[in-house]
């Protein structure tokens, strides 16, 4: 008889179920006999231009020191970034992703039973990183999708460590004003941290969107976390960052893995920081992408939830599940989220006009498959 070492694993990790990822390309061409290229992944809101060309040239210089350890203070890249985002570089903690830095709070500061307060739909990381801690998911009910900051202040006890917001949140692209997370932070007692992740701030125009970095110096117990994986396009590469006070990012540096952070990310990100034609070049074909998306989903009578990210997440009125089955059928790979208690929405993200075109062309198909009907070709 051998051991059940699910049972043995510690409580909270034994409620947890695997993370469901965007389903790869090479996997779905596999699986169909599809050629790759023929493949739309539309599904983990990665940047559809690629990395950027000066940003790859900065990696490849890297490759004759990688048998050297990367630099485990990011001393560079924290100088960098604190020019560009006006703070000083001991504020900044960087991370393998910005989940890293999540699961850095939430191991720093939450001990078995201590509650950790989110939104529903939000960011799969934040309860995953709780319940492995132990800790106690505490999920408020969303408004129209979104968080309910009045909902979620009203949550704290005196067991509640940290408080994660999603600005704008994946997978509801919905978002807060400045003037909501204004008067939220002032409700929040100062032992409770409170988790800004902004991970997809760079791509954002509108003008009452905040820049959380502002509240820095008003509340010490304040986090913001950005990162490298979404406009700047270096998701597989891994690199994210917060930016806190000294105190909080010195906590974070003891826990942290002496070198989390790998040299390659590390002169990518750099260089990618300086790269603003790029940044830009992002954010007008998102915008465009958006617009062309809204469009479409209108034009087929389908809900869809307004949304600030590279994504936007509609109403298949149906089953997200099968109309996601029909649409792989036809190469395109969105994202079901059923596992974020929205189970006739899919998420889909923002690709090149062609991209976009191929998921706008093949949907009427599947969803008129998961509805049962027969297709025609
Ligand atoms: C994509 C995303 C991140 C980024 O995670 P990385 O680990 O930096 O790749 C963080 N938060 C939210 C809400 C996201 O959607």
């Amino acid at each position: 008889m051998t051991c059940d070492f699910l049972t043995l694993a510690n409580a909270g990790v034994q409620k947890l179920q695997p993370y469901q990822p965007g389903k790869p390309v090479s996997e779905l061409a596999r699986e169909l006999g599809l050629e790759e290229a023929s493949i739309v992944k539309l599904a983990s809101n990665e940047n559809p231009l690629g990395p950027s060309p000066v940003v790859l040239d900065a990696i490849r210089a890297e490759f004759n020191d990688l048998t050297r350890y990367p630099d485990g203070s990011g001393y560079q890249l924290k100088q960098t970034l604190a020019r560009k985002l006006g703070v000083e570089p001991e504020t900044i903690t960087l991370g393998n992703g910005s989940n890293d830095v999540l699961d850095l709070l939430v191991r720093a500061w939450v001990a078995p039973g201590d509650e950790v307060i989110f939104s529903e739909h939000a960011f799969a990381v934040y309860p995953i990183s709780t319940l492995a801690a132990s800790g106690v998911p505490v999920q408020v009910p969303a408004v129209d999708y979104g968080h309910d900051l009045d909902a979620m202040a009203t949550a704290v006890t005196d067991k509640t460590r940290i408080i994660f917001i999603a600005n704008p949140n994946n997978p509801t692209g919905t978002w807060l004003l400045h003037s909501a997370i204004d008067a939220f932070l002032a409700k929040i007692p100062e032992h409770v941290l409170v988790v800004l992740d902004e991970a997809y701030c760079e791509y954002i125009e509108e003008p009452e969107y905040p820049n959380g970095l502002q509240w820095l110096n008003q509340y010490p117990n304040l986090v913001v976390t950005r990162t490298f994986s979404k406009i700047y396009g270096l998701a597989g590469l891994r690199i994210g960052f917060s930016v806190s006070s000294q105190e909080i990012a010195g906590v974070l540096n003891r826990v942290r893995q002496p070198f989390n952070v790998n040299s390659l990310a590390l002169a990518a990100a750099e260089k990618a920081l300086d790269d603003d034609e790029y940044v830009k070049r992002s954010r007008d074909l998102n915008r465009k992408g958006l617009a062309d998306l809204e469009q479409g989903l209108k034009a087929l009578g389908l809900d869809f939830i307004p949304s600030l990210g590279n994504f936007i997440t509609f109403d298949t009125g149906s089953s997200g599940d099968k109309v996601f089955q029909e649409l792989l059928k036809l190469g395109v790979i969105v994202r079901p989220i059923t596992g974020y208690g929205l189970p006739r929405h899919l998420r889909v993200s923002v690709g090149t006009e062609s991209e976009n075109r191929r998921f706008l062309e093949a949907l009427p198909a599947a969803l008129k498959s998961a509805a049962g009907g027969s297709v025609v070709k």
